[in-house]
């Protein structure tokens, strides 16, 4: 019966898969979230704009002059 000892593992497995997946979605490059329309609009997640409701585009460290 080792498989049935094992079987925790799994769920831990995903957990761990899941939280890696959510950590590297966050772009470290990424200053902030900006409607390409309203650039006074600064946002710290991905949404949509409040003004126009256009969805937000990333803004990237090296894209800033
Ligand atoms: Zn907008």
């Amino acid at each position: 019966m080792k498989f049935l000892r094992l079987f925790w593992i799994f769920p831990v497995l995903l957990l761990v898969a899941v939280g890696t997946v959510s950590c590297s979605k966050k772009d470290p490059n990424v200053l902030y979230y900006t409607c390409p329309m309203h650039p006074q609009i600064q946002k710290s997640e991905p949404g949509q704009c409040p003004i126009c409701g256009m969805s937000l585009v990333p803004v990237k460290r090296d894209e800033i002059p």
